[in-house]
Protein backbone atom coordinates (compact mmCIF):
# COMPACT_ATOMS: atom_id res chain seq x y z
CA UNK A 1 0.00 0.00 0.00
CA UNK A 2 1.17 3.49 -1.22
CA UNK A 3 1.37 5.87 1.88
CA UNK A 4 0.43 9.97 0.73
CA UNK A 5 3.64 11.66 0.99
CA UNK A 6 2.23 14.92 2.17
CA UNK A 7 -0.37 15.90 3.84
CA UNK A 8 -2.16 18.37 1.43
CA UNK A 9 -1.88 15.22 -1.17
CA UNK A 10 -3.91 15.39 -4.29
CA UNK A 11 -4.07 11.97 -3.75
CA UNK A 12 -6.24 12.38 -0.45
CA UNK A 13 -8.19 14.27 -2.94
CA UNK A 14 -8.81 11.22 -5.40
CA UNK A 15 -9.31 8.77 -2.82
CA UNK A 16 -12.41 11.17 -1.06
CA UNK A 17 -13.61 11.48 -4.82
CA UNK A 18 -13.31 7.95 -5.12
CA UNK A 19 -15.55 7.27 -1.85
CA UNK A 20 -17.83 9.87 -2.76
CA UNK A 21 -18.60 8.39 -6.02
CA UNK A 22 -19.41 5.14 -4.55
CA UNK A 23 -22.52 6.35 -2.56
CA UNK A 24 -25.49 7.72 -3.80
CA UNK A 25 -26.69 9.31 -0.55
CA UNK A 26 -26.50 12.85 -0.45
CA UNK A 27 -25.73 13.32 2.98
CA UNK A 28 -22.96 10.42 3.17
CA UNK A 29 -21.67 12.40 0.03
CA UNK A 30 -21.24 15.82 2.10
CA UNK A 31 -20.26 13.98 5.45
CA UNK A 32 -16.84 12.04 3.56
CA UNK A 33 -16.60 15.72 2.02
CA UNK A 34 -16.65 17.44 5.69
CA UNK A 35 -14.31 15.18 7.26
CA UNK A 36 -11.88 15.57 4.26
CA UNK A 37 -12.06 19.09 4.33
CA UNK A 38 -11.38 19.19 8.55
CA UNK A 39 -7.87 17.45 7.83
CA UNK A 40 -6.79 20.20 5.09
CA UNK A 41 -4.88 23.92 5.74
CA UNK A 42 -6.56 26.64 4.37
CA UNK A 43 -5.28 27.06 0.92
CA UNK A 44 -6.03 23.83 -0.30
CA UNK A 45 -9.16 23.40 1.27
CA UNK A 46 -9.91 26.65 -1.25
CA UNK A 47 -8.91 24.86 -4.09
CA UNK A 48 -10.36 21.54 -2.80
CA UNK A 49 -13.50 22.95 -2.42
CA UNK A 50 -13.85 24.59 -5.80
CA UNK A 51 -12.57 21.51 -7.15
CA UNK A 52 -15.21 19.51 -5.70
CA UNK A 53 -17.88 22.27 -7.06
CA UNK A 54 -16.55 21.40 -10.81
CA UNK A 55 -14.63 24.75 -11.25
CA UNK A 56 -10.94 24.51 -11.33
CA UNK A 57 -11.17 29.05 -10.45
CA UNK A 58 -13.48 30.32 -8.25
CA UNK A 59 -16.96 31.40 -9.74
CA UNK A 60 -16.55 35.15 -10.23
CA UNK A 61 -12.65 34.81 -12.22
CA UNK A 62 -13.38 34.51 -15.89
CA UNK A 63 -10.70 31.60 -16.27
CA UNK A 64 -12.51 28.47 -17.39
CA UNK A 65 -10.63 25.55 -17.80
CA UNK A 66 -12.60 23.25 -20.25
CA UNK A 67 -10.12 20.98 -22.38
CA UNK A 68 -11.65 18.86 -25.38
CA UNK A 69 -12.10 15.78 -25.10
CA UNK A 70 -9.66 15.06 -28.03
CA UNK A 71 -7.15 17.20 -26.62
CA UNK A 72 -7.43 15.23 -23.17
CA UNK A 73 -7.67 11.87 -25.78
CA UNK A 74 -4.03 13.17 -27.63
CA UNK A 75 -2.37 13.84 -23.97
CA UNK A 76 -3.36 10.39 -22.87
CA UNK A 77 -1.99 8.20 -25.60
CA UNK A 78 1.34 10.40 -25.35
CA UNK A 79 1.14 9.61 -21.44
CA UNK A 80 -0.17 5.76 -21.58
CA UNK A 81 2.06 4.82 -24.86
CA UNK A 82 -0.98 3.30 -25.65
CA UNK A 83 -2.84 3.06 -29.07
CA UNK A 84 -5.14 5.62 -30.09
CA UNK A 85 -7.40 2.98 -31.11
CA UNK A 86 -7.35 0.66 -27.84
CA UNK A 87 -8.01 3.94 -26.00
CA UNK A 88 -10.69 5.08 -28.07
CA UNK A 89 -12.35 1.47 -27.55
CA UNK A 90 -11.62 1.50 -23.99
CA UNK A 91 -13.60 5.03 -23.93
CA UNK A 92 -16.76 4.05 -25.60
CA UNK A 93 -17.03 1.23 -23.12
CA UNK A 94 -16.15 3.09 -20.22
CA UNK A 95 -18.24 6.70 -21.43
CA UNK A 96 -15.19 8.49 -19.24
CA UNK A 97 -12.12 9.57 -20.05
CA UNK A 98 -10.88 9.93 -16.40
CA UNK A 99 -11.94 5.98 -15.91
CA UNK A 100 -9.67 5.22 -19.15
CA UNK A 101 -6.38 6.45 -17.59
CA UNK A 102 -7.02 4.43 -14.69
CA UNK A 103 -7.14 1.20 -16.74
CA UNK A 104 -4.11 2.43 -19.15
CA UNK A 105 -1.73 4.21 -17.24
CA UNK A 106 0.58 2.31 -14.67
CA UNK A 107 -0.22 2.00 -10.88
CA UNK A 108 3.47 2.05 -9.81
CA UNK A 109 4.07 5.23 -9.28
CA UNK A 110 4.29 6.83 -5.51
CA UNK A 111 2.30 9.86 -4.71
CA UNK A 112 3.74 13.00 -5.07
CA UNK A 113 1.60 15.52 -6.01
CA UNK A 114 0.44 17.95 -3.95
CA UNK A 115 -3.15 20.24 -4.06
CA UNK A 116 -1.20 23.54 -4.36
CA UNK A 117 0.63 22.35 -8.06
CA UNK A 118 -2.24 21.01 -9.24
CA UNK A 119 -3.58 24.49 -9.19
CA UNK A 120 -0.23 26.58 -10.00
CA UNK A 121 -0.63 23.65 -12.73
CA UNK A 122 -3.94 24.66 -13.95
CA UNK A 123 -3.19 28.31 -13.60
CA UNK A 124 -0.29 27.91 -16.33
CA UNK A 125 -2.21 25.24 -18.61
CA UNK A 126 -5.58 28.25 -19.26
CA UNK A 127 -2.85 30.71 -19.91
CA UNK A 128 -1.32 28.17 -22.96
CA UNK A 129 -2.41 29.53 -26.72
CA UNK A 130 -2.76 27.09 -29.05
CA UNK A 131 -4.20 23.31 -29.12
CA UNK A 132 -0.35 21.48 -29.29
CA UNK A 133 0.87 24.04 -26.70
CA UNK A 134 -1.66 22.55 -24.26
CA UNK A 135 -1.58 18.96 -24.54
CA UNK A 136 2.70 18.98 -24.04
CA UNK A 137 1.15 21.20 -20.80
CA UNK A 138 -1.26 17.93 -20.19
CA UNK A 139 1.09 15.45 -20.97
CA UNK A 140 3.70 17.49 -18.29
CA UNK A 141 1.15 17.43 -15.41
CA UNK A 142 -0.32 13.99 -16.51
CA UNK A 143 3.35 12.22 -15.93
CA UNK A 144 3.44 13.65 -12.70
CA UNK A 145 0.36 11.99 -11.18
CA UNK A 146 -0.49 8.07 -10.05
CA UNK A 147 -3.37 6.16 -12.42
CA UNK A 148 -5.99 7.70 -9.69
CA UNK A 149 -4.53 11.22 -9.76
CA UNK A 150 -4.53 11.18 -13.56
CA UNK A 151 -8.55 10.33 -13.47
CA UNK A 152 -9.38 12.96 -10.94
CA UNK A 153 -6.97 15.03 -13.12
CA UNK A 154 -8.27 14.65 -16.82
CA UNK A 155 -12.15 14.90 -15.18
CA UNK A 156 -11.00 18.36 -13.83
CA UNK A 157 -9.62 19.74 -16.95
CA UNK A 158 -12.82 18.08 -18.47
CA UNK A 159 -14.78 20.70 -16.82
CA UNK A 160 -17.00 18.09 -14.73
CA UNK A 161 -15.98 15.91 -11.93
CA UNK A 162 -18.71 13.12 -12.69
CA UNK A 163 -19.34 11.87 -9.21
CA UNK A 164 -22.53 13.12 -8.49
CA UNK A 165 -21.92 16.33 -6.26
CA UNK A 166 -23.24 19.62 -6.83
CA UNK A 167 -21.91 22.51 -5.67
CA UNK A 168 -25.61 22.27 -3.26
CA UNK A 169 -23.58 19.39 -1.39
CA UNK A 170 -20.40 21.25 -1.54
CA UNK A 171 -22.05 23.81 0.83
CA UNK A 172 -23.75 21.45 2.97
CA UNK A 173 -20.72 19.84 3.77
CA UNK A 174 -19.45 23.37 4.81
CA UNK A 175 -22.09 23.86 6.72
CA UNK A 176 -21.22 20.72 8.88
CA UNK A 177 -17.14 21.55 8.65
CA UNK A 178 -18.39 25.05 10.62
CA UNK A 179 -21.81 23.90 12.33
CA UNK A 180 -23.41 26.36 10.56
CA UNK A 181 -27.30 26.63 8.79
CA UNK A 182 -26.32 25.61 5.19
CA UNK A 183 -28.95 28.73 4.14
CA UNK A 184 -25.94 31.06 5.66
CA UNK A 185 -23.25 29.16 3.56
CA UNK A 186 -25.13 29.57 1.06
CA UNK A 187 -25.64 33.17 1.38
CA UNK A 188 -21.93 33.85 1.92
CA UNK A 189 -20.90 31.55 -1.64
CA UNK A 190 -23.12 34.02 -3.31
CA UNK A 191 -22.09 37.12 -1.89
CA UNK A 192 -18.06 35.86 -1.83
CA UNK A 193 -19.01 34.42 -5.95
CA UNK A 194 -16.26 31.58 -4.12
CA UNK A 195 -16.99 28.33 -2.83
CA UNK A 196 -13.21 27.80 -1.66
CA UNK A 197 -13.31 31.96 0.14
CA UNK A 198 -16.54 30.61 1.86
CA UNK A 199 -15.43 27.53 3.19
CA UNK A 200 -12.47 29.39 4.49
CA UNK A 201 -14.37 32.02 6.27
CA UNK A 202 -16.31 29.61 7.93
CA UNK A 203 -14.22 27.27 9.04
CA UNK A 204 -12.44 30.53 11.06
CA UNK A 205 -16.15 31.57 11.98
CA UNK A 206 -15.87 34.68 9.99
CA UNK A 207 -18.75 34.26 7.89
CA UNK A 208 -20.78 37.25 8.78
CA UNK A 209 -17.21 39.40 7.84
CA UNK A 210 -18.48 38.33 4.27
CA UNK A 211 -18.97 41.46 1.75
CA UNK A 212 -21.40 41.71 -1.36
CA UNK A 213 -17.78 42.72 -4.11
CA UNK A 214 -19.16 44.53 -6.89
CA UNK A 215 -18.55 43.20 -10.25
CA UNK A 216 -18.26 39.56 -9.49
CA UNK A 217 -21.68 38.19 -10.70
CA UNK A 218 -24.30 36.65 -8.91
CA UNK A 219 -25.87 33.17 -10.88
CA UNK A 220 -29.36 34.27 -12.56
CA UNK A 221 -33.21 33.83 -10.92
CA UNK A 222 -34.76 31.85 -13.58
CA UNK A 223 -38.40 31.02 -14.59
CA UNK A 224 -40.43 28.33 -14.92
CA UNK A 225 -42.96 27.44 -17.98
CA UNK A 226 -46.28 27.70 -17.69
CA UNK A 227 -48.69 25.79 -20.29
CA UNK A 228 -52.44 26.98 -18.46
CA UNK A 229 -53.61 30.18 -17.20
CA UNK A 230 -55.35 28.13 -14.24
CA UNK A 231 -51.94 27.45 -12.72
CA UNK A 232 -51.15 30.78 -12.44
CA UNK A 233 -54.21 31.47 -10.82
CA UNK A 234 -53.84 28.54 -8.22
CA UNK A 235 -49.83 29.98 -7.60
CA UNK A 236 -50.62 33.56 -7.02
CA UNK A 237 -54.38 33.81 -6.15
CA UNK A 238 -53.57 37.16 -4.62
CA UNK A 239 -52.37 38.82 -7.62
CA UNK A 240 -49.30 39.24 -9.38
CA UNK A 241 -46.93 41.31 -11.60
CA UNK A 242 -46.89 40.80 -15.24
CA UNK A 243 -43.94 41.99 -17.39
CA UNK A 244 -43.28 41.21 -21.25
CA UNK A 245 -41.07 38.92 -21.72
CA UNK A 246 -38.17 40.29 -24.13
CA UNK A 247 -36.22 38.21 -26.35
CA UNK A 248 -32.72 39.36 -26.28
CA UNK A 249 -29.34 38.51 -24.21
CA UNK A 250 -30.06 38.24 -20.51
CA UNK A 251 -27.43 40.48 -19.03
CA UNK A 252 -26.31 41.44 -14.77
CA UNK A 253 -25.19 45.15 -14.89
CA UNK A 254 -22.86 46.12 -12.32
CA UNK A 255 -22.00 50.04 -12.32
CA UNK A 256 -19.90 51.40 -9.38
CA UNK A 257 -17.53 54.64 -8.85
CA UNK A 258 -13.64 53.51 -10.63
CA UNK A 259 -12.60 53.18 -6.71
CA UNK A 260 -13.63 49.72 -6.81
CA UNK A 261 -10.85 48.50 -8.08
CA UNK A 262 -11.31 45.04 -10.21
CA UNK A 263 -10.42 42.84 -12.81
CA UNK A 264 -13.65 43.33 -14.99
CA UNK A 265 -15.45 46.31 -16.73
CA UNK A 266 -14.90 49.54 -18.47
CA UNK A 267 -14.08 53.05 -16.58
CA UNK A 268 -15.64 56.02 -18.27
CA UNK A 269 -15.40 59.34 -16.59
CA UNK A 270 -14.75 57.40 -13.34
CA UNK A 271 -17.64 55.28 -13.11
CA UNK A 272 -16.86 51.88 -14.14
CA UNK A 273 -19.23 49.54 -15.42
CA UNK A 274 -19.27 45.54 -16.24
CA UNK A 275 -21.83 43.19 -18.01
CA UNK A 276 -22.07 39.33 -17.51
CA UNK A 277 -23.97 36.91 -19.53
CA UNK A 278 -26.39 34.14 -17.73
CA UNK A 279 -23.16 31.93 -17.81
CA UNK A 280 -21.35 34.18 -15.74
CA UNK A 281 -19.01 35.58 -18.20
CA UNK A 282 -17.92 38.79 -18.70
CA UNK A 283 -20.07 40.41 -22.11
CA UNK A 284 -19.03 44.13 -21.60
CA UNK A 285 -16.38 44.10 -24.91
CA UNK A 286 -19.46 43.06 -26.77
CA UNK A 287 -21.72 46.16 -25.96
CA UNK A 288 -19.26 49.39 -25.86
CA UNK A 289 -22.16 51.54 -26.76
CA UNK A 290 -24.64 50.74 -23.93
CA UNK A 291 -21.69 50.59 -21.54
CA UNK A 292 -21.53 54.70 -22.27
CA UNK A 293 -25.03 55.03 -21.99
CA UNK A 294 -24.58 52.77 -18.34
CA UNK A 295 -22.03 55.20 -17.23
CA UNK A 296 -24.57 57.95 -17.20
CA UNK A 297 -26.12 56.41 -14.25
CA UNK A 298 -25.01 57.58 -10.71
CA UNK A 299 -24.34 54.67 -9.60
CA UNK A 300 -24.02 55.95 -5.53
CA UNK A 301 -22.29 53.35 -3.43
CA UNK A 302 -22.62 50.52 -6.11
CA UNK A 303 -25.88 49.00 -8.02
CA UNK A 304 -26.39 45.37 -9.59
CA UNK A 305 -29.21 45.27 -12.20
CA UNK A 306 -30.47 42.01 -14.08
CA UNK A 307 -32.24 42.51 -17.35
CA UNK A 308 -32.13 42.06 -21.30
CA UNK A 309 -29.41 43.30 -23.81
CA UNK A 310 -32.49 43.97 -26.87
CA UNK A 311 -32.05 45.32 -30.39
CA UNK A 312 -34.00 48.67 -30.81
CA UNK A 313 -35.07 51.17 -33.59
CA UNK A 314 -36.32 54.05 -31.38
CA UNK A 315 -38.54 53.23 -29.07
CA UNK A 316 -39.29 49.46 -30.75
CA UNK A 317 -37.88 46.66 -29.96
CA UNK A 318 -36.63 44.86 -32.81
CA UNK A 319 -36.83 40.69 -33.13
CA UNK A 320 -33.90 38.82 -31.61
CA UNK A 321 -32.12 38.04 -35.12
CA UNK A 322 -31.06 41.72 -35.71
CA UNK A 323 -29.11 41.04 -32.67
CA UNK A 324 -27.70 38.50 -33.74
CA UNK A 325 -26.02 39.96 -36.72
CA UNK A 326 -23.43 42.22 -34.01
CA UNK A 327 -22.79 38.65 -31.69
CA UNK A 328 -19.79 36.78 -31.97
CA UNK A 329 -18.11 39.29 -34.37
CA UNK A 330 -14.19 39.19 -33.59
CA UNK A 331 -13.97 43.20 -34.08
CA UNK A 332 -17.15 45.69 -33.72
CA UNK A 333 -16.67 48.71 -36.16
CA UNK A 334 -18.63 51.78 -35.51
CA UNK A 335 -20.45 51.22 -38.86
CA UNK A 336 -22.36 47.82 -37.09
CA UNK A 337 -22.86 49.34 -33.76
CA UNK A 338 -24.39 52.06 -35.22
CA UNK A 339 -26.57 49.73 -37.51
CA UNK A 340 -27.53 47.81 -34.76
CA UNK A 341 -28.46 50.00 -31.87
CA UNK A 342 -29.36 48.09 -28.49
CA UNK A 343 -30.67 48.76 -25.28
CA UNK A 344 -30.42 47.27 -21.92
CA UNK A 345 -34.31 46.36 -20.34
CA UNK A 346 -34.06 46.34 -16.46
CA UNK A 347 -36.01 44.36 -14.68
CA UNK A 348 -34.61 43.64 -11.68
CA UNK A 349 -32.04 45.26 -9.01
CA UNK A 350 -30.09 43.18 -6.50
CA UNK A 351 -27.78 46.03 -5.02
CA UNK A 352 -28.13 49.20 -4.36
CA UNK A 353 -27.05 52.26 -1.85
CA UNK A 354 -24.58 49.05 -0.55
CA UNK A 355 -27.26 46.60 0.08
CA UNK A 356 -27.95 43.41 -1.02
CA UNK A 357 -31.60 43.28 -2.16
CA UNK A 358 -32.10 39.85 -2.92
CA UNK A 359 -34.04 39.24 0.05
CA UNK A 360 -36.36 41.83 -0.01
CA UNK A 361 -39.90 41.11 -1.76
CA UNK A 362 -40.19 41.94 -5.86
CA UNK A 363 -42.50 44.73 -5.19
CA UNK A 364 -39.66 46.10 -3.12
CA UNK A 365 -37.17 45.39 -5.69
CA UNK A 366 -39.39 47.16 -8.06
CA UNK A 367 -40.33 50.06 -6.05
CA UNK A 368 -36.07 50.73 -6.21
CA UNK A 369 -35.80 49.84 -9.46
CA UNK A 370 -38.40 52.94 -10.51
CA UNK A 371 -36.41 55.11 -7.91
CA UNK A 372 -32.99 55.10 -10.34
CA UNK A 373 -33.12 57.76 -13.44
CA UNK A 374 -32.33 56.63 -16.52
CA UNK A 375 -31.65 59.43 -18.92
CA UNK A 376 -30.95 57.87 -21.75
CA UNK A 377 -33.30 55.99 -24.64
CA UNK A 378 -30.68 53.53 -24.24
CA UNK A 379 -32.09 52.49 -20.61
CA UNK A 380 -35.25 51.16 -20.05
CA UNK A 381 -37.30 49.64 -17.13
CA UNK A 382 -39.61 46.85 -17.74
CA UNK A 383 -43.05 47.33 -17.89
CA UNK A 384 -44.60 46.01 -14.75
CA UNK A 385 -48.56 45.66 -14.05
CA UNK A 386 -50.30 44.58 -11.28
CA UNK A 387 -52.96 42.26 -12.15
CA UNK A 388 -55.05 41.11 -9.71
CA UNK A 389 -56.54 37.72 -12.02
CA UNK A 390 -55.66 36.32 -15.20
CA UNK A 391 -58.76 37.17 -16.63
CA UNK A 392 -56.96 39.72 -19.08
CA UNK A 393 -53.69 37.91 -19.53
CA UNK A 394 -54.70 36.53 -22.74
CA UNK A 395 -55.23 39.85 -23.81
CA UNK A 396 -52.04 40.97 -22.26
CA UNK A 397 -49.94 38.17 -24.08
CA UNK A 398 -51.24 39.74 -27.71
CA UNK A 399 -50.27 43.23 -26.46
CA UNK A 400 -47.19 41.71 -25.80
CA UNK A 401 -46.51 40.13 -29.01
CA UNK A 402 -47.69 43.22 -31.02
CA UNK A 403 -44.89 45.23 -28.69
CA UNK A 404 -42.22 42.95 -30.30
CA UNK A 405 -41.75 40.62 -27.45
CA UNK A 406 -41.94 37.12 -26.58
CA UNK A 407 -44.42 36.81 -24.17
CA UNK A 408 -45.06 37.52 -20.71
CA UNK A 409 -43.40 36.80 -17.58
CA UNK A 410 -45.71 36.32 -14.86
CA UNK A 411 -44.26 37.06 -11.36
CA UNK A 412 -45.18 36.77 -7.34
CA UNK A 413 -45.35 39.95 -6.03
CA UNK A 414 -43.36 38.66 -2.60
CA UNK A 415 -41.12 36.87 -3.96
CA UNK A 416 -37.42 37.36 -3.01
CA UNK A 417 -34.55 37.29 -5.78
CA UNK A 418 -33.09 33.52 -5.75
CA UNK A 419 -29.95 32.79 -7.89
CA UNK A 420 -29.37 30.43 -9.60
CA UNK A 421 -32.81 28.80 -9.27
CA UNK A 422 -35.25 27.93 -11.39
CA UNK A 423 -38.52 28.08 -9.54
CA UNK A 424 -42.32 28.88 -9.57
CA UNK A 425 -41.96 32.51 -8.57
CA UNK A 426 -41.28 33.73 -12.13
CA UNK A 427 -43.33 31.82 -14.74
CA UNK A 428 -43.23 32.44 -18.14
CA UNK A 429 -45.79 32.67 -20.81
CA UNK A 430 -44.16 31.74 -23.97
CA UNK A 431 -44.87 32.36 -27.51
CA UNK A 432 -47.39 30.84 -29.57
CA UNK A 433 -45.30 28.52 -31.79
CA UNK A 434 -43.76 26.14 -29.83
CA UNK A 435 -39.19 25.82 -29.02
CA UNK A 436 -37.53 23.73 -27.04
CA UNK A 437 -34.16 24.30 -26.06
CA UNK A 438 -31.84 21.14 -26.82
CA UNK A 439 -29.14 19.96 -26.55
CA UNK A 440 -26.93 18.23 -29.25
CA UNK A 441 -25.60 14.67 -28.88
CA UNK A 442 -24.75 13.73 -32.31
CA UNK A 443 -23.97 15.38 -35.78
CA UNK A 444 -23.07 14.04 -39.12
CA UNK A 445 -22.05 15.66 -42.15
CA UNK A 446 -24.19 17.39 -44.66
CA UNK A 447 -25.04 17.07 -48.44
CA UNK A 448 -24.07 19.24 -51.20
CA UNK A 449 -21.88 22.40 -50.11
CA UNK A 450 -22.12 21.20 -46.47
CA UNK A 451 -20.79 17.91 -47.44
CA UNK A 452 -17.34 19.32 -45.84
CA UNK A 453 -19.17 19.86 -42.76
CA UNK A 454 -21.10 18.37 -39.77
CA UNK A 455 -23.95 19.89 -39.98
CA UNK A 456 -27.24 17.42 -39.35
CA UNK A 457 -27.62 17.67 -35.39
CA UNK A 458 -29.30 15.30 -33.48
CA UNK A 459 -30.12 16.49 -30.05
CA UNK A 460 -31.95 15.58 -26.70
CA UNK A 461 -33.52 16.77 -24.03
CA UNK A 462 -33.34 15.93 -20.51
CA UNK A 463 -35.62 13.23 -19.04
CA UNK A 464 -36.39 14.94 -15.64
CA UNK A 465 -35.38 18.44 -13.70
CA UNK A 466 -33.78 15.75 -11.47
CA UNK A 467 -32.80 13.28 -13.80
CA UNK A 468 -29.84 14.41 -16.35
CA UNK A 469 -30.11 11.41 -18.53
CA UNK A 470 -29.87 13.04 -22.18
CA UNK A 471 -32.95 11.15 -24.50
CA UNK A 472 -32.91 12.11 -28.35
CA UNK A 473 -36.01 13.46 -29.76
CA UNK A 474 -34.71 14.40 -33.12
CA UNK A 475 -32.41 15.65 -35.85
CA UNK A 476 -32.07 19.11 -37.89
CA UNK A 477 -30.48 20.50 -40.48
CA UNK A 478 -31.51 23.86 -41.64
CA UNK A 479 -31.37 27.25 -39.89
CA UNK A 480 -28.30 28.25 -39.52
CA UNK A 481 -25.91 30.15 -41.89
CA UNK A 482 -23.18 28.66 -43.65
CA UNK A 483 -20.85 30.16 -40.94
CA UNK A 484 -22.59 28.82 -38.10
CA UNK A 485 -22.21 25.78 -39.18
CA UNK A 486 -18.53 26.05 -40.14
CA UNK A 487 -17.99 27.09 -36.62
CA UNK A 488 -19.89 24.37 -34.94
CA UNK A 489 -18.67 22.12 -37.28
CA UNK A 490 -15.25 22.91 -36.37
CA UNK A 491 -16.24 22.51 -32.71
CA UNK A 492 -18.21 19.15 -32.73
CA UNK A 493 -15.30 17.73 -34.16
CA UNK A 494 -12.61 18.86 -31.17
CA UNK A 495 -14.97 17.84 -29.07
CA UNK A 496 -16.00 14.53 -30.16
CA UNK A 497 -16.38 11.44 -28.33
CA UNK A 498 -16.87 8.86 -30.89
CA UNK A 499 -16.35 8.79 -34.69
CA UNK A 500 -18.54 6.11 -36.86
CA UNK A 501 -18.33 6.17 -40.91
CA UNK A 502 -14.62 7.48 -40.93
CA UNK A 503 -16.04 10.40 -39.17
CA UNK A 504 -19.17 11.18 -40.94
CA UNK A 505 -20.97 10.57 -38.13
CA UNK A 506 -19.93 11.06 -34.13
CA UNK A 507 -21.18 11.19 -30.77
CA UNK A 508 -20.33 14.42 -29.76
CA UNK A 509 -20.18 15.97 -25.89
CA UNK A 510 -23.45 17.59 -24.97
CA UNK A 511 -22.52 20.65 -24.74
CA UNK A 512 -24.06 22.72 -27.30
CA UNK A 513 -27.37 24.04 -26.61
CA UNK A 514 -29.75 24.86 -29.52
CA UNK A 515 -33.65 26.17 -29.24
CA UNK A 516 -35.72 24.63 -31.86
CA UNK A 517 -38.53 24.64 -33.27
CA UNK A 518 -41.17 21.62 -35.16
CA UNK A 519 -44.15 20.97 -36.53
CA UNK A 520 -45.66 18.46 -33.81
CA UNK A 521 -44.61 16.11 -31.62
CA UNK A 522 -44.96 12.26 -32.29
CA UNK A 523 -44.77 9.61 -30.31
CA UNK A 524 -42.14 7.51 -31.74
CA UNK A 525 -41.00 3.67 -30.81
CA UNK A 526 -37.67 4.76 -32.14
CA UNK A 527 -37.11 7.16 -29.88
CA UNK A 528 -36.24 6.37 -25.83
CA UNK A 529 -37.86 8.88 -24.57
CA UNK A 530 -41.00 7.63 -26.30
CA UNK A 531 -41.46 11.29 -28.70
CA UNK A 532 -39.97 12.71 -31.94
CA UNK A 533 -40.21 16.36 -33.10
CA UNK A 534 -41.75 16.28 -36.67
CA UNK A 535 -39.40 18.29 -39.56
CA UNK A 536 -37.58 20.63 -36.46
CA UNK A 537 -36.01 23.74 -37.59
CA UNK A 538 -32.98 25.20 -35.44
CA UNK A 539 -34.54 28.51 -34.18
CA UNK A 540 -30.94 29.80 -32.82
CA UNK A 541 -27.88 28.34 -31.23
CA UNK A 542 -27.90 29.08 -27.60
CA UNK A 543 -24.50 29.88 -26.36
CA UNK A 544 -26.35 32.13 -23.22
CA UNK A 545 -27.36 28.95 -21.87
CA UNK A 546 -25.97 26.22 -20.42
CA UNK A 547 -26.97 22.00 -20.89
CA UNK A 548 -28.11 21.79 -17.59
CA UNK A 549 -30.73 23.80 -18.34
CA UNK A 550 -32.50 22.45 -21.45
CA UNK A 551 -36.03 21.25 -21.73
CA UNK A 552 -37.32 17.99 -19.90
CA UNK A 553 -39.26 14.93 -21.45
CA UNK A 554 -41.96 16.60 -19.46
CA UNK A 555 -42.20 19.78 -21.33
CA UNK A 556 -42.37 17.56 -24.98
CA UNK A 557 -44.52 15.14 -23.22
CA UNK A 558 -46.95 18.74 -22.36
CA UNK A 559 -46.32 19.92 -25.87
CA UNK A 560 -47.77 16.64 -27.57
CA UNK A 561 -50.64 17.35 -25.50
CA UNK A 562 -51.01 20.39 -26.10
CA UNK A 563 -50.92 20.28 -30.32
CA UNK A 564 -52.82 17.18 -30.31
CA UNK A 565 -55.76 19.30 -28.21
CA UNK A 566 -55.18 22.04 -30.43
CA UNK A 567 -55.48 20.07 -34.42
CA UNK A 568 -58.31 18.01 -32.68
CA UNK A 569 -60.31 21.63 -31.64
P1 LIG B 1 -36.12 30.98 -21.11
O1 LIG B 1 -34.83 31.50 -21.67
O2 LIG B 1 -37.09 30.58 -22.15
O3 LIG B 1 -35.86 29.93 -20.03
O4 LIG B 1 -36.88 32.16 -20.33
C1 LIG B 1 -36.34 32.84 -19.27
C2 LIG B 1 -35.62 34.05 -19.79
O5 LIG B 1 -36.52 35.07 -20.16
C3 LIG B 1 -34.76 34.73 -18.76
O6 LIG B 1 -33.55 34.08 -18.57
C4 LIG B 1 -34.58 36.10 -19.38
O7 LIG B 1 -33.46 36.09 -20.26
C5 LIG B 1 -35.80 36.29 -20.24
N1 LIG B 1 -36.67 37.41 -19.86
C6 LIG B 1 -37.22 38.26 -20.73
N2 LIG B 1 -37.98 39.17 -20.13
C7 LIG B 1 -37.92 38.93 -18.80
C8 LIG B 1 -38.51 39.55 -17.66
N3 LIG B 1 -39.32 40.59 -17.76
N4 LIG B 1 -38.20 39.01 -16.45
C9 LIG B 1 -37.39 37.93 -16.34
N5 LIG B 1 -36.82 37.31 -17.39
C10 LIG B 1 -37.07 37.79 -18.62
Amino acid sequence: MLTPTSVDAFHRFAIAAEQIAATTKRLTKAAILGSYFTTLEDADLRLAARYFAGSTFPQFDQRVLQIGGSALMSALVIVSGAEPDTLQADLVKRGDLGDVATDVLSDAMLPTLRLSEVGEAFAALVEIRGNKRKIVGIVELLKRATALEAKYLIKLMSGDLRIGLREGAVEDAIARLASQPVGKIQWVNMLTGDIGETAVLARHNQLDTARMHLFHPIKFMLASPVEEFAEISTRMPQGFAVEDKYDGIRAQVHIGLDSDQSLHGTTINNVRVALFSRTLDEITRAFPDLVESLATVDPGSGLILDGEIVPIQGERILPFQELQKRLGRKTLTDELLQSVPVAFVAYDILYCDGKVLIEEPYEVRRSRLESLSFDTPRLKRAISQRFGDVSHLEQEFQAARDRGNEGLMVKHLQSTYKPGKRGKDWLKVKRAIATLDVVITAAEVGTGKRSRFLSDFTFAVRASETDPTLLNVGKAYSGLTDAEVQELSDWLKEHTIQEFAHGRVRTVEPKIVLEVTFDRVQVSKRHKGGYALRFPRIVRIRSDKPPEEIDTLETVRQLADQLENSHSS
